[in-house]
């Protein structure tokens, strides 16, 4: 079953209602959901396997419990950064500029225009999913993120 920000502007008890619902169904039909959501806590709480995107491109995807302990791409650690609830210890990280346009987006890693690790390779080239260990790939050309 396609969730597609199926909690999104609901108020707290009717989302509530609605993700235990779906969990209901899943456990008793057996159903795979895939949970599309911007709502990172109940990304958390729903999901056993996460994919992020960024301008169309999955840049890191993993299992829940590790990608949210310990995200592996730039992106992904300054979303988690960001949203309520998720910081856990991680200091926040504040993206520079915009989400540059879809159908224009730039060369390289779609992310460099805003990475504050970017450097030459990353203009150019793009990244493709490796394993980066713990269960995670991400699509970074660093194999270990600077602090
Ligand atoms: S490939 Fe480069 S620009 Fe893209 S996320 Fe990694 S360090 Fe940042």
């Amino acid at each position: 079953m396609i969730c597609d920000e199926a909690v999104s502007a609901l108020d707290v008890s009717v989302k509530a209602q609605i993700v235990n619902l779906l969990q209901d169904l899943q456990a008793e039909l057996g159903l795979a959901l895939l949970f599309i959501s911007h709502d990172l806590g109940i990304v958390e709480h729903m999901t056993h396997r996460v994919a992020v995107m960024y301008l169309g491109r999955i840049v890191e995807q993993g299992t829940a419990c590790n990608l949210f302990a310990a995200p592996r791409h730039p992106y992904t650690q300054a979303l988690l950064s960001a949203a309520p609830g998720q910081a856990k210890g991680h200091r926040r990280i504040v993206l520079k500029g915009d989400v540059p346009s879809p159908v224009n987006p730039p060369a390289g890693c779609h992310f460099h225009t805003r990475c504050r690790h970017a450097f030459d390779r990353c203009r150019s080239e793009a990244p493709v999913l490796e394993d980066k260990g713990g269960g995670h790939q991400a699509a970074c050309h660093l194999q270990n993120l600077p602090d």
